[in-house]
C-alpha cells in the first residue's frame, strides 16, 4: 500500500473578536522567535495592524504576485522571521503561504474575507503564463474573526459561497475519474467536500448573519484537500473553466464567481440538479450569467472551449467541447442569451 501524508492545520479559531487572542494562541502553539505580518494596504488596517502589535511583527505589504513577491523577499525572510502570519484574502494568504513554505517557516493564516478556499488549503494559486496551483505546507493555524469578515464586502462573501458551492461538481467529476479512468478516489475526502457544499446550499440565508458558516464550510474545504493530498475534492471543471477566463479576459470576475457559473453548466452536462445550484447561487448573490460577472459571451464560449487544456484533470469535459457544444451549453443554461 502506499504510505499516505495527511497535513491539516494544529488549531482554528473562530469567532468575533478572534483576532484579539492572536499573541496568546501563537503563544500556545509553541511559535517563538521573530514574526513578520504578510498583509494588503487595506487588510494592514483592517486586522495587519493589529496582528503586528499583537506579536510584536514586523510588517511586508504585498503589493505584486505572488511569485514576485516570493522572489523579492525570500533571503531577507529566510534570515529574520521564524513564522509568518499572513492578514488578508486569497492573495495576500497566498503570499504568505509560499514565502513561509519557502522559507522552511510556519504559517498562520489570519483572513479578512472568505472569499475563496485558498484561506484554508494547503495550497497555491500562482498566476505564471498559464494560472495553476502547486502544493505548500497547511497553515499551522487559522484565526477567523468573524466579526471582520461579516464586515467584508458582500460580494466576497457571495464568492467564497459559491467557491464551497463548486465542491458539487469537482466530486461528481472525481467520481467520474474513478470511474472511467480508475484515479484514486478518498471517499472520506470527497464526503467532507460535498458536505460543505450542502451546507451552504441548505444554509444561503443565514449565512449574512452568520459567517462562520460559510468559514466553516472553507476551513472543510482546505482539509478535504489536505486529506485527499491533491486539490481534487475541490477542482474540477468549474475550476478550469475560471482558470480559463482568468487567461482570456482582460478583468475577469472573482474566482469564486467564475467557478459558481461553471458549476451550473457542468452540473447541467453530468445531468446533475443544475437549476437547484443556480438558485443557491442566486439565494447567496452570487452571478449565474455571463452579464452577472461582466464577461461577454464569447468569453464565456471560448473559456469553456479551452477549459479541458488548462490541465491534466480528468473531468465531464472529457476530451473537451467544440464551439457549438459550448455556444448550446451556455444557451441552455441560461449563462448567455
Ligand atoms: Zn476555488
Amino acid at each position: 500500500m502506499v504510505i499516505k501524508h495527511i497535513e491539516l492545520p494544529w488549531r482554528v479559531v473562530i469567532g468575533d473578536g478572534a483576532i484579539e487572542s492572536t499573541g496568546e494562541v501563537v503563544k500556545e502553539l509553541g511559535l517563538k522567535g521573530n514574526a513578520l505580518v504578510v498583509a494588503g494596504k487595506t487588510t494592514l488596517r483592517v486586522g495587519g495592524e493589529t496582528v503586528a502589535k499583537e506579536l510584536k511583527a514586523d510588517v511586508l505589504i504585498i503589493e505584486d504576485s505572488v511569485e514576485r513577491e516570493v522572489e523579492k523577499n525570500l533571503e531577507w525572510v529566510k534570515k529574520n522571521f521564524s513564522y509568518i502570519a499572513g492578514v488578508g484574502g486569497g492573495s495576500v494568504i497566498d503570499a504568505g503561504k509560499f514565502l513561509a513554505y519557502n522559507a522552511g517557516i510556519p504559517l498562520v493564516s489570519i483572513p479578512t474575507s472568505a472569499s475563496h478556499d485558498g484561506i484554508t488549503s494547503p495550497r497555491v494559486s500562482l498566476k505564471g503564463r498559464r494560472p495553476y496551483s502547486v502544493g505548500v505546507h497547511s497553515p499551522v493555524c487559522i484565526i477567523a474573526d468573524t466579526r471582520i469578515i461579516r464586515n467584508s464586502p458582500p460580494r466576497l462573501i457571495a464568492s467564497g459561497c459559491a467557491d464551497a458551492i463548486s465542491n458539487y461538481t469537482a466530486v461528481l467529476d472525481w467520481k467520474l475519474a474513478r470511474d472511467e479512468k480508475g484515479e484514486y478516489y478518498g471517499d472520506y475526502a470527497a464526503s467532507l467536500s460535498k458536505l460543505s457544499a450542502r451546507i451552504v446550499m441548505k444554509s444561503a440565508d443565514k449565512i449574512k448573519k452568520d459567517v462562520s458558516i460559510l468559514v466553516e464550510a472553507l476551513i472543510s474545504s482546505g482539509v478535504a484537500i489536505g486529506i485527499a493530498g491533491s486539490s481534487r475534492p475541490c477542482s474540477g471543471a468549474e475550476h478550469q473553466f475560471s482558470h480559463a477566463l482568468d487567461i482570456i479576459c482582460r478583468k475577469p470576475a472573482l474566482h469564486g464567481d467564475q467557478c459558481g457559473v461553471g458549476t451550473i453548466m457542468m452540473a447541467y452536462l453530468h445531468k446533475a440538479d443544475w437549476e437547484g445550484i443556480r438558485n443557491s447561487l442566486k439565494r447567496v448573490g452570487a452571478p449565474t450569467n455571463a452579464r452577472e460577472l461582466g464577461i461577454p459571451d464569447e468569453k464565456i464560449i471560448k473559456a469553456l472551449v479551452m477549459a479541458n487544456s488548462i490541465r491534466d484533470r480528468y473531468t465531464i469535459l472529457r476530451g473537451g467541447l467544440k464551439e457549438k457544444e459550448a455556444e448550446e451549453l451556455a444557451i441552455e443554461t441560461e449563462v448567455i442569451q
